[in-house]
């Protein structure tokens, strides 16, 4: 990269992807950068709050341990001893079925089992269902060809009852996706990789026998930060200092500059030079921020969907009784408008003072997008009924917290590698030009981190 020593390398959207960019890029040397942020804070969708003692989490609550650049990260930013595993637990999860929890079979992974036994045993599935499973691990069917949806691919393999009641719930509470939109090979693509070769179920039992076996401490799944997710854009923020860092400065506009690098136009008017530009705001903001520097790459970042959510804490000072666990799902079926409530308390027990119950209710995505545009009374009704209804919580909350997040949650729909394909060969017409974010190529936290890794290392030019 040309950076030339005075124009600076500029990152637009400081939510986790663009500020693991400008970590990533001051690691490689590059101190002269700058970080333009359309809101007053740092973070983007992590947003964290403590008060009376409980920690709310407005957007993400933790991350997997599996995908390492997030773990990483914190600890290259001195968050190591911060990091708080999730409490162990069995059942981890509950599917509401026929209005009563049931527990989801241990080792269920997403859309197949790792392991046979509380498959056999789970009063989720029909013994017709169940066969269904054991054919894909005997001999797989042939499969959906081409980008089919998760819906699609399911179906195909597993059978139509195990993607009403396992799968489509778990994509609603994970992605805030329909499975009849969602792209199989982008949404999950482990799995796809998986399929390619063969049984997923048969796959997936090797896997897990071989960590049984294997003399690896087994890492917990997921993780968070003791005073809040937050810490983690907080802690890159300070690294970067104000003096690279704006905050409330919306970029509106890149163009490209004659003889090359770029000018960013802010909402205060004022004009700012760039020897190269990582683009980490939502792609749906590419639409008019970029339509100038090259309009079928706007567009192509306008075809990308995004969905809706809410989500809504029920605070406690006196715990309420509730099943083991971490949370449960909620089908469609069940007739209820929650996706997925989480027992925060239990998952991880300092987020609530002792003797008191968080609860999270998780409510909208792509299948019901006028939950967030309830109004705060109208949610936090809904959330008490709710938590009466199915966990017969009957007490009133003592305090609720409502976090709305519009067209926050990027959807792989089907196409989304043709269009990822399409956005790559418009960018690579604009050398300095990189995008990160949710968007692309794996929405969870970590996946973020890792798009804005690679986003330093494509400016840079260096391996
Ligand atoms: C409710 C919810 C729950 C989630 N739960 C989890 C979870 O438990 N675990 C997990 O791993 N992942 C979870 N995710 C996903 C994960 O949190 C996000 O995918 C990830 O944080 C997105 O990071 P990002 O930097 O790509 O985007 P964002 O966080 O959206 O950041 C983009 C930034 O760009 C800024 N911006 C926008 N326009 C402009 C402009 N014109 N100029 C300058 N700046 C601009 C925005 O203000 C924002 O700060 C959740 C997401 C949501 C919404």
């Amino acid at each position: 990269m040309s950076n030339g020593g005075e124009r600076p390398v500029a990152v637009i959207g400081a939510g986790i992807a663009g500020l693991a960019a400008a970590w990533e890029l001051r690691r490689r040397g590059v101190e002269n950068l700058r970080v333009f942020e359309a809101a007053p804070r740092p973070g983007g969708v992590i947003q964290s709050e403590a008060r009376n003692g409980f920690r709310f989490e407005g957007g993400p609550d933790s991350f997997l341990t599996a995908k390492t650049s997030a773990t990483e990260l914190c600890r290259a930013v001195g968050l190591g001893d911060a990091l708080v595993a999730c409490a162990a637990a069995q059942p981890r999860s509950w599917i509401l079925h026929r209005q009563r929890l049931e527990p989801l079979p241990e080792g269920w992974q997403f859309l197949a089992a790792a392991r046979a036994g509380p498959v056999l045993r789970t009063r989720l599935l029909s013994w017709p269902a169940k066969l269904h499973l054991a054919r894909e691990f005997a001999a797989p069917a042939a499969v959906t060809t081409g980008d089919a949806s998760v819906a699609d691919s399911v179906r195909a393999r597993f059978g139509a009852e195990v993607l009403d009641t396992l799968v489509t719930p778990l994509l609603a509470g994970v992605y805030g996706g329909d499975p009849e939109a969602l792209s199989f090979a982008a949404t999950l693509p482990r799995f796809a990789e998986l399929a390619a070769k063969g049984s997923i179920g048969r796959a997936l039992w090797r896997q897990a026998r071989r960590s049984r076996n294997g003399s690896q401490t087994p890492q917990p799944l997921f993780v968070t930060l003791q005073d809040g997710m937050e810490s983690l854009p907080r802690a890159l923020a300070a690294a970067l200092g104000a003096e690279r860092l704006r905050c409330g400065a919306a970029v509106t506009a890149v163009r490209p500059l004659p003889g090359g690098g770029y000018e960013l136009r802010l909402s205060d008017g004022v004009q700012a030079a760039a020897a190269a530009v990582i683009f980490a705001a939502p792609a749906r903001v590419g639409v008019a921020l970029l339509r100038e520097l090259d309009g079928e790459l706007a567009a192509a970042l306008g075809a990308i969907p995004y969905a809706s959510a809410a989500t809504v804490h029920l605070a406690y000072s006196s715990a309420p009784a509730l099943p083991s666990g971490f949370g449960f799902l909620a089908p469609r079926r069940e007739g209820r408008r929650l996706l997925a409530a989480t027992f925060v308390h239990q998952k991880f027990p300092h987020r609530a003072p002792p003797g008191g119950a968080l609860l999270r209710f998780f409510y909208g995505g792509a299948l019901d997008p006028e939950a967030v545009a309830l109004d705060d009374s109208e949610l936090a009704m809904l959330a008490s009924e709710e938590a009466r209804g199915i966990l017969g919580v009957g007490a009133a909350p003592d305090w609720v917290h409502i976090h709305r997040w519009p067209q926050a949650m990027p959807q792989y729909t089907v196409g989304h590698a043709e269009r990822l394909a399409r956005i790559a060969a418009r960018q690579a017409r604009h050398p300095g030009l990189a995008l990160a974010g949710a968007a692309y190529r794996g929405i969870g936290v970590p996946d973020a981190i890792a798009s804005g890794q690679a986003a330093a290392q494509l400016v840079t030019g260096a391996p």
